[in-house]
């Protein structure tokens, strides 16, 4: 892989890590000369299409997040039909577990601390509709300076049972899996707070709640075992923070906290009260919310299956009292069994599978639901660039899951989109625009590459334009500037040319006329050029200087004609320096003259000079351009005869 450049621009320079489902390189996008994080999937994979899809699917969600406490997914891609990637921004540092490894528990100001960045990451992507799913301190990136990365947002959906069976990869996941993952159920929100209380009880003891000799084993504990007290394994937490990871990790989803802002608060007046008594619990309810009494035989209505009416004393013959009493038995058996399913359907409610009403109208998800016996709830609204005015955006419970008849059913409905105006990106670098971006809550949209003189990753154009009004989430689409095109040139021979013609040959391919040496030379007519500094048939880039080596003739020869530019007028030329970009810089001065440009001045200066007098040499009216590195920074016509500059 190393060396390998994947979609064309990005080179695998070093392999970082790798997990389970993928391995993951360091490596330099070409094209705005940036570190990313490449993770390419794992062989194994790629040939398991419901994974690919799913993967694709979960990571270009994943790529709609733009979160300061969430690693930035750049670009998902395909290389040579079985190379699957996700480009990342390039965090240094270590991760969580790595730092848990060398330090062993964490202080709870850190523990904290590194929760609270946690929280906000998922809140972030809850308040989006992606659940994390594999939250764990291997996924949780800690820069240098001390700041939360949160990586793999809900890939490990992608994750289906073959593939999970195929490499075993959730060993390293399971200890952090909530009770409701670890039997395969549903998983939601909750879930991802559960897994953040086992890595919170992680951090501040150095100690997984449970360990086994195999993931069922482990899977079976988060299940049904009782979690030891974080303080019984390490005494100096507070009660406080012991309070939150105990409530995250119920093993009841409904005891849990409702929402990572509810944690959120928590952590928060910890860091106030770490000896607080605050965290409110759930209380134990006793009773059930659906009560299903237990059938007796003395409830049934006209039963009397317990002590049957004595019969009249008026015995006929004892074939028919045997009659009767088969006849009766057999009828009260009837009235028994009956009242039975009588009984079920009143108290033991049927349980329905919730259909999924995710993107039809509110009023046909209703109808729906209320077919199957459900009651929906009265909707809340928000606003959504996904889905249409009036389309349901949210359905609890998901479709899938089964619950009793009469359950009722939250929905949200779509508002359609919030307008916002799209704010100016041109000239802007596309490394600062995602936050001005976030800022107007929109997003990166398409990204195009072309061509241009502005520098490389600088934005040419945008749309929609800057002052129109978009819908939130929608992505505005952009022109990047790839730099100037430097094409090739091959050399063209100029030894054997007269000077005049080797100038104009050199114009001609857009190169740039250099120094003009002149040499006595024997046998080679005078005028004529006998070097070039760059060689015939050469590849090389546009405007590079060409220097050349001409013939005087034989010693003692008359003087060549353009010997008189020997004879030059030097001109002291002033020179302010406050234009420069950078402290050290290539100043080149260029002669403009009877159509020929010719480079008569290159060195490196130093802006703390402000300002220095050069010497030019020259014959004649000319046209002087000054550059600083490349930019053209002045540009004034000069006398040499006279000495004078003019506009
Ligand atoms: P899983 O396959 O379950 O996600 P994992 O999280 O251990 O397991 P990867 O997600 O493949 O494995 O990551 C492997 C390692 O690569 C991480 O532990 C981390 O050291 C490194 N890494 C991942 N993403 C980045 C990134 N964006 N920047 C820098 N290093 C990274
Ligand atoms: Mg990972």
């Amino acid at each position: 892989m190393i060396g390998r450049i994947l979609g064309n621009r990005y080179e695998i320079m070093e392999k970082i890590g790798g997990g389970g489902m993928a391995l993951v390189y360091k490596a330099k996008c070409q094209l705005l000369n940036r570190y990313v994080a490449v993770k390419i999937l794992r062989p194994e994979f790629t040939s398991d299409e419901e994974f690919i899809t799913k993967f694709k699917r979960e990571s270009q969600a994943a790529a709609s997040l733009s979160h300061p406490n969430i690693v930035n997914i750049y670009d998902v891609g395909m290389d040579d039909q079985d190379i699957y990637y996700i480009v990342m921004e390039y965090v240094k540092g270590k991760t969580l577990k790595q730092i848990i490894k060398e330090h062993g528990p964490l202080n709870p100001e850190e523990t904290i601390n590194i929760a609270k960045q946690i929280s906000l990451a998922l809140h972030h992507a809850h308040s989006n509709h992606i659940v994390h799913r594999d939250i764990k301190p291997h996924n949780i990136l800690i820069t240098d300076d001390g700041r939360v990365k949160v990586t793999d947002f809900g890939i490990a959906r992608a994750v289906t049972s073959s593939t999970v069976t195929n490499t075993g990869n959730v060993i390293g996941s399971v200890h952090y899996f909530s009770p409701e993952q670890a039997r395969g159920g549903y998983t939601d929100e909750k879930s991802d707070i559960y897994s953040l209380g086992i890595v919170m009880y992680e951090m501040s003891t150095g100690r997984l709640p449970f360990d086994g000799e195999s993931p069922i084993s482990i899977a079976l504990k988060h299940i049904h075992e009782d979690v030891m007290p974080p303080t019984k394994v390490n005494e100096g937490i507070p009660k406080a923070l012991e309070d939150i990871i105990m409530k995250s990790i119920q093993k009841d989803q409904v005891k849990r906290y409702g929402s990572t802002k509810e944690i959120l608060e928590d952590l928060n007046q910890a860091l106030k009260q770490p000896t607080g008594d605050f965290v409110r619990f759930e209380e134990d309810d006793d009773s059930p919310t659906q009560v299903i009494p237990v059938i007796k035989d003395n409830d049934m209505p006209k039963g009397k299956l317990g002590n049957p009416k004595p019969r009249p004393e008026k015995i006929k013959s004892n074939r028919l009292i045997v009659w009767g009493a088969v006849a009766t038995a057999f009828v009260l058996a009837l009235v028994f069994i009956g009242s039975i399913f009588f009984f079920k359907d009143i108290f033991i409610s049927q349980e329905k599978e919730v259909p999924a009403v995710i993107g039809k109208s509110y009023e046909e998800a209703k109808q729906n639901l209320e077919n199957l016996g459900l009651t929906v709830e009265e909707p809340q609204e928000q606003y959504s660039s996904e889905y249409d005015e009036g389309q349901v955006m949210f359905q609890d419970p998901k479709a899938g899951e089964n619950v009793k008849s009469g359950y009722p059913i939250r929905l949200i409905v779509s508002k359609g989109a919030k307008l916002t105006e799209v704010p100016n990106l041109i000239n802007k670098n596309i490394d600062e625009i995602g936050f001005i971006l976030e800022n107007a809550k929109l997003k990166e949209g398409t990204v195009k590459y072309e061509f241009n003189s502005l520098p490389i990753g600088i934005i040419i154009s945008q749309s929609p334009e800057a002052g129109k009004n978009a819908p939130e989430g929608s992505g505005v689409n952009i022109l990047v500037s790839q730099g100037p095109e430097t094409k090739l040139i091959l050399m063209p021979n100029l030894v054997g040319e007269k000077i005049e013609s080797a100038k104009r040959i050199i114009e001609t391919s857009n190169l740039i006329v250099g120094k003009i040496e002149y040499k006595t030379d024997e046998k080679i007519e005078k005028d004529t050029v006998i070097e070039q500094s760059l060689a015939a048939g050469t590849e090389t880039e546009e405007n590079k200087v060409v220097d050349l080596i001409v013939s005087k003739g034989p010693e003692g020869a008359t003087q060549p004609s353009e010997e008189n530019e020997l004879q030059m007028k030097a001109v002291s030329l002033g020179i302010n320096y406050n234009r420069a970009k950078q402290e050290e810089f290539i100043l080149r001065i260029m002669k403009k003259q009877n159509g020929i440009t010719t480079e008569i001045y290159r060195a490196t200066h130093y802006k703390s000079k402000e300002g220095e007098k050069i010497i030019i040499e020259g014959r004649g009216k000319a046209t002087i351009e000054v550059y600083f590195d490349d930019e053209k920074v002045a540009e004034r016509n000069i006398d040499f005869e006279t000495g004078s500059l003019y506009e």
